[in-house]
Order: C-alpha cells, then sequence, then structure tokens
C-alpha cells in the first residue's frame, strides 16, 4: 500500500491543514502502543466515549508519526504535523477501508453468524490455502473497528479473500457490508436466541443477511426461519443469478443433504446427498458445533467445485483453532505469548504489538518464528519485511525456525535458525531462555505447541484467567458514570484484587487512569520496579516504609498527626520540597483518618511547610453498598464536605477531593467531587444486581480432572467419609483445594464446578489440594477442563453461600495458583 494522503481528502470527507507538497503513506494504524508507527504511518485517532486516541497525539509526533485522522487537532499539536480533520474518525476509518477494498477485484467470501464465524475462516484458510494466496480477518477481527483493518491489509499479490462480520445491534452490518463487499456469503450457526441488542431472533438474522447484499451465493443452514427471512431478504434485495445453496440434517430438499451421522471417538462420519449421488466425508472432531462448521466449510468447497476425494484429504487435517493471544508464565522468569498456530504477516503484527503492550521492564525481546506460509508476497520481500517488522519492534534475539527462514537469516540481525522444531528442541537448553518475554508464532504444521510447554513454567494445572479486555469493558462502564473532569483512582491492592497486580496495572497505564492505589509500600514498589509510572497512592505507610515510599516515588496517605510528623522528619532530612501526601479524613468509617478534633493540630503542623503537598483530601464510605444505611453516607458525605471545605481554605490549598468507593459511584453520583476511587467494579463485581449485568467477568478459575472412577452404593468420598453413595456414583478429582482458597464451607454439595457446562457438586469435604466432585451425569474424562468459578459459578454467588463478600473469595485465591491473562 503506499497512498497519497491528500487523495484521501475527497474519500474521508476531510479538510487539510499541513504541509503543502505531496505525502505518502504505506500503514493505518489505530494503536498509539505499537512500535510499528512511523513516519509513513497514518494514525487514525479514533474517540470512544472513554478513551480518546487523541490524547496520544503528541507523543506519536515526538516519535516520528507525522500523519493524523482527526476529529479535532489538539491544542499542542497544532503545526507539528500533517492532519485530516474529518466529523467522526471510525467512519473515516470506515470509509477509507470501503475505498481500498473498491481498488481490488478478487473473490471474497463473507462470513457472519452468531456462532462458528472465526473457526469457518480459519479452516476455509486452511482448506483453500493449497490453490490460492488468501487474505483473512485476522484472529477476531469482525468490529466496526476490526473489520476495516483486516481488509487495509490487502495487497496486490491476493487472490481471495475470506473475512468474518460481527455485530451486536441493529444498523451495524450496513457499514461492514461496504467494507467486505463478499461476493460469496457464509452464514454460520445462528443459535436459536437472539441477543441483547436485537428485539427477536428474526432482527437478528435479518439484519446479519445484509452483509450479502451483493453475493452471488448464499450458504447456510436450512430451517424454518433463516428460511422465511431469506425470502424477504431476496425480495428486498434483489440481485440477479443469486443462488442459494443450503445444507441440513433433515430436509432432504436442501442442496447437501446429511444422510447419516456417526460418531467413532474423536472422528465423525457424515455421508451426505448432492447433486443425486451420495458422498462419505470423515470430519475430525465429535461435537456438534464443530461438525456444523466443517459442513458449513464443506459447501464452500463444493461451491468451489472440488471433488469429493480432495475434500475428504484436506478435511481429516482440519484442527482445532487457538481463538486467542495467551501470555503464559514461562521458566526462568520469562513470559511466553503462544500464538502457537499460525504464521501469516499480518498476524505477525498483531502478535508484535501484543508483545509489545505485555513487555516486562528489564526484560529482553524475543521472537521464535517459523516459516511463514502464504502472505501474497515473494519469499524475498517477504522476508525482507518481516525483518523490518522485527527491527522496528526491536525485538533483541530472533529464532528461525523451518528451511525457508533459515536460507533468509542474514537479513535479521541476531538471528538463529534450525531447519526444524525438532532441532530446535534438541539445543534448547544451549540457548539459555531467561528475563525475556518470548513471542512464540509458527505455522501448524511445524507444532510449536511443544516449545511452549517445553518454556512454560511447570506449576500445577490450576489456572486464573484474566480477560483484560474485560477490565477495560468495566473501567469504561464506570468511566461513564463520571462527570467531565472527574478523575480516577483505581485500586489494585492485594494484587488487583487477587487478580495480579503489575499486568492490570500495566494495562491502566495504558488506558490512562489517573492515579492508582495500593494498601502497603511494597505493592507499590512491585509496581514501580515493574515500571509503571502513573502516580501512586499507599493507602496504610507504616513509619518503616517511609524512607522507601520516598525512593521510590510513591504518595502516602497521612492518617495522623503522629504519622504527619514521622513522614515530615524524614522528608526533611532528606530536603524534599512539596513531596506528594494525602490526608485521609475519617468521617464514619473509624478505620484510619483525622477525626475532626484532630484537625487543629494537623492544620498548625502543615500551614507553611514546604516539604510537603497535599495532593489530595479523601475519606471512605462504610456502606454505600446499603441501601438501609444511605442516610448515614449522607452524614459522612456532609462531614467530609465540611471538613475538606476548612482544610482547603486555611491552608489555601487546591487539593484533589474524593470520598466514593465502586458503589458510591453507582449510589452517590452527587459525591464525586474531583476523583473516584474504583476497586471491585474494575474487577467485574457490583454490588447492584441491575448493574451486574452491565459488567463483564474477569477472572475465570480452571482447573482439569486428574482422575475419574465410579464408586459402588455404600461407599464413601473424602475425609471423614461425609459423603455416602446411595447409589452408583461416578466422581471425578479436581487438583484444587482449600490452600488454594477454595473454602471447606463450599464442600459437601454446598457448591459445586462447572465440566461441559454442567453443575457438578462438590462431594464431601475439600481437602488441602483437592476435591471431588459428581459426574455421574456428565459425559467427561481425564483432563477436561474444569471451571471452579467464573460465569458459572460466579464469586458473587459463591460468596451468597458462604456467607462472605466476594472481596474475600477474589483476594483468597492462593498465589500459587498460576494466572494467566489474555485479550
Ligand atoms: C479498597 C478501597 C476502595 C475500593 O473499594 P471498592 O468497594 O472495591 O470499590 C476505595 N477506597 C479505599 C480507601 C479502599 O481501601
Amino acid at each position: 500500500m503506499s497512498i497519497n494522503l491528500k487523495s484521501l481528502i475527497p474519500v474521508l470527507d476531510a479538510e487539510w491543514t499541513g504541509s503543502d507538497t505531496d505525502v505518502f503513506v504505506d500503514h493505518i494504524s489505530i494503536d498509539s502502543r505499537s512500535l510499528q508507527n512511523g513516519s509513513k504511518t497514518l494514525f487514525i485517532a479514533l474517540s470512544g466515549v472513554n478513551n480518546d486516541a487523541h490524547l496520544y497525539i503528541p507523543e506519536l509526533i515526538e516519535k516520528g508519526v507525522q500523519n493524523f485522522v482527526v476529529q479535532y487537532i489538539p491544542e499542542n499539536a497544532k503545526d507539528k504535523a500533517n492532519f485530516l480533520l474529518v466529523k467522526n474518525s471510525l467512519n473515516a476509518l470506515q470509509q477509507f477501508a470501503a475505498y481500498y477494498r473498491s481498488l481490488f477485484n478478487f473473490p471474497i467470501i463473507g462470513l457472519t453468524g452468531s456462532n462458528g464465524k472465526t473457526i469457518v475462516k480459519e479452516w476455509l484458510n486452511f482448506l483453500l490455502s493449497p490453490d490460492y494466496n488468501i487474505i483473512r480477518s485476522p484472529k477476531s477481527y469482525n468490529s466496526q473497528v476490526g473489520v476495516p483493518l483486516s481488509v487495509i491489509a490487502i495487497n496486490e499479490k491476493h487472490n481471495l479473500g475470506i473475512f468474518e462480520a460481527g455485530i451486536s445491534t441493529i444498523n451495524e452490518m450496513v457499514k461492514l457490508e461496504k467494507i467486505i463487499k463478499p461476493g460469496i456469503g457464509v452464514l454460520t450457526n445462528i443459535g436459536s436466541a437472539h441477543d441483547e441488542g436485537f428485539e427477536n431472533l428474526k432482527q437478528k438474522i435479518n439484519e446479519k443477511l445484509l452483509l450479502f447484499k451483493e453475493s452471488t451465493v448464499i450458504i447456510y443452514q436450512k430451517n424454518k426461519v433463516v428460511e422465511e427471512c431469506l425470502d424477504l431478504f431476496c425480495i428486498e434485495n434483489p440481485l440477479k443469478d443469486r443462488k442459494l445453496f443450503s445444507w441440513s440434517f433433515t430436509d432432504s430438499t436442501a442442496n447437501v443433504f446429511i444422510l447419516k451421522k456417526e460418531n467413532k471417538g474423536e472422528i465423525t462420519k457424515i455421508q451426505y446427498q448432492y447433486k443425486n449421488d451420495t458422498f462419505n466425508l470423515e470430519i475430525p472432531f465429535s461435537d456438534s458445533a464443530s461438525i456444523e462448521n466443517a459442513i458449513s466449510c464443506l459447501l464452500v468447497l463444493l461451491y468451489f467445485k472440488y471433488d469429493s476425494e480432495t475434500i475428504q484429504n484436506r478435511v481429516q487435517n482440519l484442527y482445532p483453532v487457538q481463538m486467542r493471544l495467551e501470555v503464559k508464565n514461562g521458566i526462568n522468569n520469562c513470559s511466553i505469548i503462544d500464538d502457537s498456530y499460525s504464521s501469516d504477516f499480518e498476524s505477525l503484527k498483531i502478535a508484535l504489538d501484543f508483545l509489545e503492550s505485555q513487555q516486562k521492564k528489564n526484560a529482553s525481546k524475543t521472537i521464535i518464528l517459523s516459516d511463514i506460509v502464504q502472505s501474497g508476497f515473494s519469499n524475498e520481500e517477504l522476508y525482507s519485511k518481516v525483518a523490518q517488522l522485527i527491527s522496528d519492534n526491536k525485538i533483541n534475539r530472533v529464532i528461525g525456525i523451518g528451511a525457508t527462514i533459515s536460507s533468509f537469516a542474514a537479513k535479521f540481525s541476531n538471528c538463529i535458525t534450525f531447519q526444524n522444531t525438532a532441532e530446535f528442541i534438541s539445543q534448547i537448553e544451549s540457548l539459555n531462555f531467561s528475563n525475556e518475554t518470548i513471542l512464540i508464532k509458527g505455522a501448524r504444521s511445524f507444532q510449536f505447541e511443544e516449545i511452549v510447554s517445553l518454556l512454560e513454567e511447570k506449576t500445577h494445572e490450576t489456572v486464573l484467567e484474566i480477560n483484560l479486555d474485560s477490565i477495560s469493558h468495566n473501567l469504561n462502564y464506570y468511566k461513564s458514570k463520571l462527570a467531565d473532569r472527574v478523575k480516577i483512582m483505581v485500586m489494585v491492592k492485594a494484587f488487583g484484587y487477587g487478580n495480579g497486580g503489575l499486568e492490570i496495572a500495566k494495562l491502566l497505564e495504558h488506558l490512562k487512569v489517573d492515579y492508582l492505589g495500593v494498601a502497603f509500600a511494597d505493592e507499590g514498589i512491585l509496581l514501580k520496579n515493574g515500571g509503571i509510572k502513573l502516580p501512586i497512592m499507599v493507602l496504610n505507610p507504616e513509619s518503616t516504609s517511609f524512607p522507601s515510599i520516598i525512593q521510590y516515588n510513591l504518595e502516602p496517605e497521612i492518617y495522623s498527626v503522629k504519622g504527619l510528623k514521622a513522614f515530615l522528619k524524614i522528608a526533611q532530612e532528606k530536603h524534599l520540597k512539596d513531596f506528594p501526601i494525602h490526608i485521609k479524613l475519617d468521617t464514619g468509617m473509624h478505620r484510619l483518618g483525622f477525626e475532626e478534633n484532630t484537625l487543629d493540630e494537623l492544620i498548625q503542623t502543615l500551614k507553611g511547610n514546604a516539604t510537603v503537598k497535599v495532593k489530595s483530601v479523601l475519606s471512605h464510605l462504610a456502606t454505600s453498598d446499603e441501601v438501609k444505611h444511605f442516610d448515614f453516607v449522607n452524614l459522612q458525605i456532609n462531614l467530609f464536605d465540611k471538613l475538606s471545605s476548612r482544610l482547603i481554605s486555611e491552608l489555601n490549598i487546591n487539593p484533589i477531593r474524593h470520598i466514593l468507593n465502586t458503589s458510591g459511584i453507582s449510589n452517590f453520583p452527587d459525591a464525586q467531587y474531583n476523583m473516584v476511587r474504583l476497586g471491585i467494579g474494575l474487577y467485574g463485581v457490583s454490588n447492584d444486581p441491575a448493574e451486574q449485568k452491565y459488567l463483564e467477568n474477569v477472572g475465570t478459575l480452571k482447573s482439569i480432572i486428574s482422575q475419574v472412577r465410579t464408586i459402588p452404593g455404600g461407599d464413601s468420598v473424602g475425609y471423614g467419609r461425609r459423603f455416602m453413595a446411595e447409589k452408583e456414583t461416578r466422581i471425578a478429582t479436581i487438583p484444587i483445594g482449600y490452600a488454594d482458597g477454595i473454602s471447606r464451607l463450599w464442600g459437601n454439595e454446598v457448591g459445586y464446578v462447572t465440566i461441559k457446562n454442567q453443575k457438578a457438586f462438590i462431594l464431601g469435604s475439600v481437602c488441602m489440594d483437592m476435591l471431588m466432585v459428581d459426574v455421574s451425569n456428565i459425559d467427561c474424562k481425564e483432563g477436561d477442563s474444569v471451571v471452579i468459578f467464573g460465569e458459572s459459578p460466579t464469586v458473587i454467588e459463591m460468596a451468597a453461600a458462604l456467607k462472605t463478600i466476594p472481596y474475600e473469595i477474589m483476594t483468597s485465591i492462593s498465589q500459587r495458583v498460576k494466572r494467566v491473562f489474555f485479550r
């Protein structure tokens, strides 16, 4: 791509401010963190309700970015770069993508549906790749932003496109259709329920069908509702020679009728009728979702006129699709980003951006990369581009695996190569992996999962998975409740409420929260050592920690005259000036803080003192979550108002004032002052069931089944024989116990875990490291995944049963449980 910026003025309906000469760009970016941003980048500053990319423009200019699409030109960026000024930059991104798409003319497959889009896309890519140079959406890039970004990656060498489109409400598909313009439409599984954004199932289907406005063929599973919607769709969007190409398990009038379906272990054999002939096909899966997805692929292959033998040969090699990038703890203090199932140029770009966002201070960056298959470029061109990309991303060492990448090793700096995965593994010891962030990215055939398993830290199988996207979502939800200019402090005490301190702090820093709050100095030091630059307030600084608070630039909460004097003494010895402190007032919580009668002394001590500066004045509510105590909350707020006003006027200062925690934000919007302190809400828990709907689950505690056995009636399970089987019972043992933070009160059939979406109640007592569950009615085996909490049961549900609060459940999960972060 090389595009004259000025040629975009009419395309985007933009106003131009900048250089008179012609400027060319070859890269579009919306991610300010990406190291791929440079002088040839066109940065499109998206502006969401809560996250405004315009804020990053001055930083980007400093890093050499020269060209921007903006909704406004930030004051401090005027005359420093080229700007295309538009009304709405998301629209501009979409208009640009639609324009760019129109420059190409080759077949495009468009996929939509409720489930299976990404898998069908990945499989079609695999099935068709021997014969085509395919461009496809990377990962699950199917949104209003993801679709344009996917399409922009098309180049001259591609001759087939596969793009997915996902929508959450009406009027969204029209925009995506304009960008993808698929000639071949595939409707994947539609789901029987309608999602929140739609009035009913029909409305949902009708909306999705809009993707196929110009499709000459529409592939779908035949059923009554879809058929009715399609009839209407074809009348409203007439197209000459449009072909409907359907399949069904039950309706013999479908173009492809599945006559038989037979399970043989992990394999499913189907027999289908097509054009009066009968064919057999083996699908290497046994679950019904995979079978439906494979049949959708079958129809595309039939439409492309592949013969049944080729279809069988290719379909038998279908594989499970890994949907996301995962971060794992590695050996010797390494972190691993596992992307071991794909290696195309576009997903490499995404993975490198993700690597940068996960990069820890003082760790070096390594990439283990296989040959890249199908890129649309010649090898010479491709590996030059890859080498450039890797050098832009400041990767410290490159490990190439495969014959092709080996032959281009000279293009990379600091690169070692191996002919194949086995050769690499035989020498893994000598490569001394330590203190590195390692991106592992390889085509499927290279079986990099073996490398991941060797480099992964060995712990037990229980993990707490943290969804970073849900954290962003929840933050934005609470931000949307704040008045203009109200700042936000996020509490990351107790390892981010058990979810992981540093990783979450890094995300929050990027999302530009204003402050972080921790309980103890040690927690703050951990964050500062990890490279966090945000100001950090320490709620409970012991006087022994004052020197390190000063050394690490943490900001103490001061809650007593004694503490203040002790801090002043040390600060004065170090000749500090204006060191930031926070004054805590006790307005009724009676935990920490200055009471009204100590205010005089506080004021006297601070008056005229230049050593410290009161950055903020705060108090904490005792019952912002309980309606019956709301009168008390109002008393607290009034007292806070009175005391803080007095401090402000007598000391003649202008500090930030803050009193609201999560439920305070929800229930007392008038008391936001200049800042709020968000805690539990960020982690996906609200005290209010109505509000809970809008939050996303963040942590999922998962384990696996260690062993399954069947015991006869009359036998008992576990310590103290507290479960007696009345009849034959099938039980599974899970390697998680009270030492991991699962309360013993959750045992004895009070609590349950979820296996294959079904509840399995805990039988007998929870042991230290294990528990046993009833799987009599669940089709499961050793090694199957188990959810201890997450979507079901939720921590809220557990807390209610255990007569405690979600906070305690979350923070009780032991540090021996590995945390895995993903987005
Ligand atoms: C923990 C804490 C918060 C956050 O409380 P949530 O109920 O989790 O939102 C706010 N302020 C102080 C002083 C805290 O200790």
